[in-house]
């Protein structure tokens, strides 16, 4: 059992049950400190996101923590992760071909949801904001995706920027979300998945519709 095996198993745990896996489940087939290395290695690599006592808290577009959303397919829950990451599930899961994603408007606090799938994009007048220029967004990924939302309308995100007086990110329409969301994730369930380079992943976002300095483009 090499680390790529270790990122799968931790995959396959918030596929088939909405967690991750504990350290005593990832040991049943290697030891302690193996598991720990290749913890460490998975992090180093961007994989995924340890917490303060080594445990896993995402692996993206999976989180073990809440940021803001609930996705409930046919018989798992999870939590969301952020916009992107919830928007993402259908897309990376063959047996949940609809996602019944949740939230509230951080801005007005009102309730919010859509059956997201990967036939088109929800309709609605609701807005993304992601607060962090990507070139920034590794520096607290969890900080980041905290603050990638979903608001009922522009007038939302300007009251919620204005409140802590912080710049404006990025703001997109529900269906920009949603062609980020579809291909992103694209083999993270396959063994050998390799992350995209900055390259392709400039090609990924204008293709699109994604550019500007937020987006590093
Ligand atoms: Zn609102
Ligand atoms: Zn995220």
């Amino acid at each position: 059992m090499d680390t790529e095996d270790v990122r799968l198993q931790i995959y396959r745990s918030f596929v088939d049950t909405g967690r991750p896996p504990t350290l005593v489940e990832l040991t049943a087939q290697i030891g302690l400190d193996d598991v720990r290395r290749a913890l460490q290695q998975l992090a180093g690599a961007r994989h995924i996101v340890l917490g303060a006592d080594g445990e896993v808290v995402m692996a993206h577009p999976f989180s073990a923590v809440p940021l803001g959303f609930s996705a409930m397919g046919r018989r798992t829950l999870w939590w969301g992760g952020c916009a992107w990451d919830s928007f993402a599930l259908p897309h990376l899961l063959p047996d949940e071909p609809s996602v019944l994603v949740a939230t509230q408007c951080p801005g007005c606090a009102r309730a919010l949801a859509w059956d997201v799938t990967t036939m088109a994009p929800p309709a609605g007048p609701e807005v993304a904001h992601f607060l962090t220029p990507v070139s920034a967004m590794w520096d607290d990924v969890v900080t980041t995706c905290a603050n990638q939302r979903l608001y009922c309308s522009e007038d939302c995100v300007d009251r919620w920027l204005r409140e802590r007086s912080v710049p404006r990110g990025y703001v997109m329409d529900l269906a920009t979300l949603w062609r980020l969301a579809s291909g992103w994730y694209d083999g993270r369930l396959t063994h050998g998945y390799q992350r995209r380079d900055p390259a392709d992943a400039a090609t990924y976002l204008r293709s699109v519709g994604l550019e500007g300095p937020f987006w590093g483009l």
